[in-house]
């Protein structure tokens, strides 16, 4: 499979492809691609039968499909894991690297790689990493913004997208802190959280993507 129709299959995974039917509109967005190359990209991946794709209802990945994407989150998620513990890159370093890397390497490696480090649950910014049979557990979680001032939890997991990864880890934010969400700004206001001991103001944006344990 082409790098391209790997990073569809894994997009349409990540949107919730495998239960039920993805629109192309979220496709384009999160692909960054016209809608045109995306009816052009759905009606090759379902003469590879990877997809089933019903013209104004959506995609849904066939059996094939699921496990094609799954392959690629795991060897995505445990290249970010070494890149991190072993080679001191930063978090939005990682997965941009990771991005290349998942789509090279075979099955051996990644399965070699696992085992280095130990069976990882979860990648650097708290996504669950599929095992080789393709089950994960994946926690009940919740965003910052859906928490109530007063309220405390503790941090699992931040949406992979660089900039907003750079933001935070200047933060100093990480994976399991223990925090506190003391004030709510009006009208999607910063939010005032405190996090090891330590108060910072998020912007509502970014509290949407920082997500905590359900309780
Ligand atoms: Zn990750």
């Amino acid at each position: 499979m082409t790098r391209n129709k790997e990073d569809y299959i894994k997009e349409i995974y990540k949107l919730g492809g495998a239960e039920q039917q993805v629109n192309n509109k979220q496709i384009a967005e999160i692909l960054n691609v016209s809608p045109a190359s995306v009816t052009e990209m759905l009606g090759k991946l379902q003469k590879e039968e990877l997809i089933v794709y019903e013209p104004y209802k959506g995609t849904k990945l066939t059996e094939e499909g699921m496990k094609a994407a799954v392959t690629l989150l795991r060897g995505h998620r445990l290249w970010e894991v070494f890149l991190i513990e072993h080679l001191g890159y930063t978090w939005s370093e990682a997965h941009e690297d990771a991005e290349r890397l998942e789509h090279v390497a075979p099955a051996r490696l990644i399965d070699r790689l696992e085992k280095y480090l130990d069976y990882p649950a979860f990648c650097p910014h708290g996504n669950a990493i599929p095992q080789a049979d393709g089950k994960m557990r994946i926690p009940k979680l919740k965003s910052l913004v859906e928490m109530q001032a007063g309220e405390s939890s503790t941090i699992r997991r931040v949406t992979e997208e660089n900039d907003l990864m750079d933001y935070l880890q200047e933060l100093g934010i990480h994976i399991g802190s223990k925090v506190v969400v003391e004030e709510f700004g009006a009208c999607e206001g910063p939010v005032t959280i405190r996090v090891d001991n330590t108060q910072k103001q998020l912007s509502y944006k970014a509290a949407g993507m920082v997500y905590v344990d359900e309780k």
